[in-house]
């Protein structure tokens, strides 16, 4: 079958920086597949070249068959990709509400305000705040804000960037429990991550960057246990 997502030797430079270099990676739909790596290894570069924010140097990206190296970042949230972005990045003097509603800015019609109903179903929390200026919203409940934002263009496949940075211990957890129930539910996933123990439990393959290249990759429940991840990145 082909991949939903096909990274072919991807490079990215900012300016003399060569921030990613001969990546390649996939993810099959239905997956949950995480990158992991130091600071700067260039993950995010990663998520920011497939949501077409960021020109690679060179190197392909395909999405359902099709080459998306080149299309504008709004046609790829059309085509079905959504990025979380680290640090969230909600628009702090908006609501709830706008910022739902933002987050289908490629749709229209009734559907959008029935899938705003859907994530305050969803996220609860997020449902008895919906007037609330986002800015204000506690870590985790904008971190909620951000992946319902995303999920407001229907994607087929969902980019999140270190969705755990900076929350509770609790919260994080309640995290990482959505994002297993919307993979149940039937959403990609490509997740980076500083908490790579995390990360891997959550996904079903992880590849590991180190200064902007891949040096291994594998199925997280074995990479889990692997003598190179434990030492470099697990703590063991
Ligand atoms: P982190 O976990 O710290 O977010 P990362 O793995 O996501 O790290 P990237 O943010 O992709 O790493 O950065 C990869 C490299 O590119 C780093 O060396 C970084 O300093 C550099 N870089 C990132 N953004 C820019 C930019 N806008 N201008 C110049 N260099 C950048």
């Amino acid at each position: 079958m082909m991949p939903l997502l096909e990274i072919e030797n991807l490079s990215v430079n900012y300016g003399a920086i060569q921030a990613v270099r001969g990546l390649s990676l996939t993810v099959e739909e239905g997956e949950v597949v995480t990158l992991i790596g130091a600071n700067g290894a260039g993950k995010t570069t990663t998520l920011r070249a497939v949501s077409r924010l960021l020109r690679p140097v060179s190197g392909s990206v395909r999405f359902a068959g099709r080459d998306i190296t080149r299309v504008p970042a709004d046609e790829a949230v059309k085509l079905g990709i959504a990025q979380s972005p680290e640090g969230r990045q909600v628009l702090a003097r908006q609501s709830v509400q706008d910022n739902l509603e933002l987050g289908a800015y490629t749709r229209s019609g009734p559907a959008v305000k029935t899938d705003v109903y859907e994530m305050y179903e969803r996220f609860p929390r997020l449902g008895e705040r919906r007037n609330q200026l986002a800015g204000t919203l506690s870590g985790g409940e904008q971190q909620m804000l951000a992946i319902a934002r995303a999920l407001m263009s229907r994607p087929r496949l969902l980019l999140l960037d270190e969705p755990s940075l900076g929350l509770a211990p609790i919260i994080v957890r309640e995290i990482f429990s959505i994002i297993r129930d919307l993979n149940a539910q039937g959403v990609t996933i490509l997740l980076v991550e500083q908490n790579a123990r995390l990360a891997m439990n959550a996904s079903h393959r992880t590849y590991v960057l180190e200064a902007g290249q891949m040096t291994f990759n594998g199925n997280s429940a074995e990479l889990v246990n692997d003598e190179r991840v434990l030492h470099a990145y697990l703590g063991g």
